[in-house]
């Protein structure tokens, strides 16, 4: 999968592109990064890429004719290319949107800075996503955290070993099960008996109820919408921790 991202700060990526499993993925050709600084596109001696808004107000905005100039650039090296700008005005990502950028063999992020891009641009980008309501001071974290998620669902970047399906957000729509590891007992806490027992089917059994419960206790807006069997949504409303049980 090729990922561009525009941005003015390209030297960013270099640390994110050979870190763990994302820099892994780079390595083995599964995945390819190319930064394109913004700057480059822009015009006269001084490059400028900002200016002070319209109407007046606090702090710059990202000129629009650079940025559009380097879609452009990108556009016309791929025309198949999914363009997203980076916004806390878009729509916010989730694991059903990982998914389908995932399905994309070309995505580039827009990444925007100061108090965004000129709202011009917003014509020449195919979605505007957010990663969160909360305002960041540029795109880059942004574009890491697209990056990151989509890439564990590219085939070939994670192993057998870490398969995405029973994690937070997975299909069933629930939060993963507690996860242990060595030692047994920490601080008077020990690992649940089950998960010791080597009795695989108990233990699966014990897990997907953690699930359900620690979902019902954390989000329960995520339960509402879970794949539950009518067993299982009895047994939770049983034990009072349905969505508005408290
Ligand atoms: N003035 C803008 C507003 O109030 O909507 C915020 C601009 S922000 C300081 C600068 C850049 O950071 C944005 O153009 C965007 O690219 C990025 N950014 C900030 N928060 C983001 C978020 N939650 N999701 C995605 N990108 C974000």
């Amino acid at each position: 999968m090729r990922w561009t991202v525009l941005t003015l700060f390209p030297s960013v990526f270099d640390s994110i592109c050979t870190a763990s499993l994302f820099g892994k993925a780079v390595e083995a050709g599964v995945i390819q990064v190319r930064p394109v600084d913004i700057r480059d596109h822009a015009e006269g001696k001084h490059r400028s890429v900002d200016d002070s808004p319209f109407g007046g107000g606090v702090g710059m905005v990202l000129r629009v004719e650079p940025v559009a100039r380097a879609l452009e650039a990108v556009r016309a090296d791929d025309p198949a290319v999914h363009v997203v700008l980076l916004t806390p005005q878009g729509r916010l990502l989730d694991q059903a949107r990982v998914g389908e950028l995932a399905g994309h063999a070309h995505v580039a992020l827009l990444c925007g800075r100061y108090e965004g891009v000129d709202d011009r641009i917003c014509g020449l980008v195919d979605e505007e996503l957010s990663v969160g309501d909360y305002v960041l001071s540029g795109g880059e974290p942004a574009a890491w955290v697209v990056m990151d998620a989509v890439c564990r669902l590219v085939p070939g970047v994670l192993g057998k070993a870490e398969s995405t399906l029973e994690e937070s957000h997975g299909a069933a729509g629930l939060l993963e099960y507690p996860q242990y590891t060595r030692p047994r007992e920490f601080r008077g806490q020990a690992v649940p008996e089950v998960l010791l027992s080597g009795d695989h089917a108990a233990i699966a059994r014990w897990r997907r109820r953690q699930a359900i419960v620690r979902t019902a206790e954390r989000r329960p807006d995520l339960l509402a919408r879970a794949d539950l069997s009518e067993e299982e949504r009895v047994w939770i409303e049983q034990l009072g921790r349905v969505p508005g049980r408290g």
